[in-house]
């Protein structure tokens, strides 16, 4: 059976990997988890998420079949405990897959990947659960079962490029009150072979920890359970009450979809290629904007204020650097998570020089003109540009990332195999 749960989360409380932590503990009695439960981030655009916009999805295998119905009943009277049904945005959805004929494997995989990139309505997750005769259960408006169906089929049918995230829950009286943990072996901790975003070095910060009230301590990434649980082993804090190693789509690029300037649509994310059509400007609360456009099409990217020193490197960009970008598009603009700068423009076109100094400009296209001596010049000059930025991958810090945002140490490193010194 495969058990999919969304938006148990609230603004200050509950989350939903908490209840599926507790609930791995309660399904003990009936069976076990086949694989790794999967934590699977949805749209981060989607407007009524609570916060991470985050589902989970668990693979159990009965010991009886004749327990399915003993299941669902934990399943759901463990979620209406739990969940905070008195917050506006909080809408549960769970379901329960039981036979996977092919055609349902088809349906699902298209739907999964739909609630990532996507935007779905609650209507064809319902459609979806009729035309499957999968039993779910629904919750106020229902909008869980959205990221409920999709998180189980992925559990059904696989993630493509899997990474894993070790989360420590807080014991329950603790929750609410600040998080105690030693910093220096946290920074030990950072260093981990195969591990990603425990610290943000260049900012000087710890960023696996929220700060939020809910039971969670802090979250290791990594690209396999072996690489988290190392550096998981080297922290000290405050009593863990449980953790669970989670398989994910976090920090895979799984919400990006290739296209042209000209396709892009709003709430969806994307990688485009351009050029900088208009140089970056700094706007009120330090946000830089620039625009890029290719033939047919511009559009304006944002490097926002969080983004820190990141914002240096898109300041520097000019009119004519080749770029491919990366990010989320709100109201046609697009929030750069990551870019490439293909090519940097080395020349730019000036007023000729006379007597020492520029001329000039006698109004469009009527030629230039030397103040000093009367010279007169039908055509600019091409002059080389000295550039301090050059082309390459750029990020912003761990502190800014999206949650499926794919870092750059992930394009170089292996996959698995990870050797820990624990
Ligand atoms: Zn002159």
């Amino acid at each position: 059976m495969i058990i999919g749960l969304d938006d148990t989360d609230s603004k200050n409380g509950m989350c939903t990997t908490y209840l599926t932590a507790v609930l791995i503990e309660k399904l003990k009695g009936y069976g076990t988890i086949k694989g790794y439960p999967l934590l699977i981030r949805l749209n981060p655009n989607i407007k009524y998420k609570t916060r991470g916009n985050a589902a989970l999805a668990l693979p159990v295998e009965l010991n009886r079949s004749a327990d399915a119905e003993n299941v669902k009943q934990l399943v759901t009277s463990t979620l209406e405990e739990m969940a905070v049904f008195s917050e506006e945005n909080t809408n549960p959805g769970v379901v329960f897959i039981e036979k996977t004929p092919q055609r349902m494997q088809n349906d699902l995989s298209l739907f999964s990947m739909r609630a990532v990139q996507d935007v779905l309505e609650i209507h064809e997750a319902l459609e979806l659960l009729a035309r499957h005769g999968i039993s779910y259960r629904g919750y106020k408006n229902k909008r869980g079962l959205i990221g409920a169906l999709a998180a189980a089929g992925f559990a059904l049918c696989g993630l493509p490029d899997p990474t894993f995230e070790l989360i420590a829950y807080r014991e329950k009286e603790r929750w609410g009150t600040p998080r105690w943990m030693d910093e220096d072996s946290v920074w030990a901790a950072a260093a981990t072979p195969g591990t990603w975003d425990t610290a943000d070095y260049e900012n000087k910060r710890i960023v696996f920890a929220p700060h939020s009230p809910d039971p969670i301590l802090f979250g290791i990434r990594g690209r396999s359970e072996d690489a988290v649980r190392c550096a998981f082993l080297m922290i000290k804090s405050e009593p863990v009450e449980r953790h669970v190693v989670y398989k994910t789509n976090q920090n895979t690029d799984m919400h990006l979809i290739s296209a042209k300037i000209s396709d892009v649509q709003d709430d969806r994310s994307y990688i485009l290629d351009g050029r900088v059509s208009k140089a970056p400007k700094t706007i009120e609360g330090g946000h830089v904007i620039f625009e890029i456009s290719d033939t047919c099409a511009a559009l304006e990217c944002a490097a926002f204020e969080p983004t820190k020193g990141f914002r240096h490197l898109i300041r520097q960009l000019r009119a004519g650097d080749e770029v491919t970008v990366y990010g989320s598009v709100k109201e046609r603009t697009l929030n750069l998570e990551k870019i490439k700068i293909n090519s940097l423009n080395l020349y730019e076109s000036r007023n000729p020089l006379c007597c020492g100094k520029r001329m000039k400009s006698m109004g469009r296209g009527q030629g230039y003109r030397c103040e000093k001596c009367g010279a007169t010049r039908k055509e600019p000059v091409t002059e080389s540009l000295q550039r301090n930025i050059s082309p390459g991958f750029y990020e912003v810090p761990p502190s800014a990332r999206r949650h499926l945002a794919k870092p750059l140490v992930r394009f170089d490193m292996p996959p698995a195999a990870s050797s820990c010194a624990h």
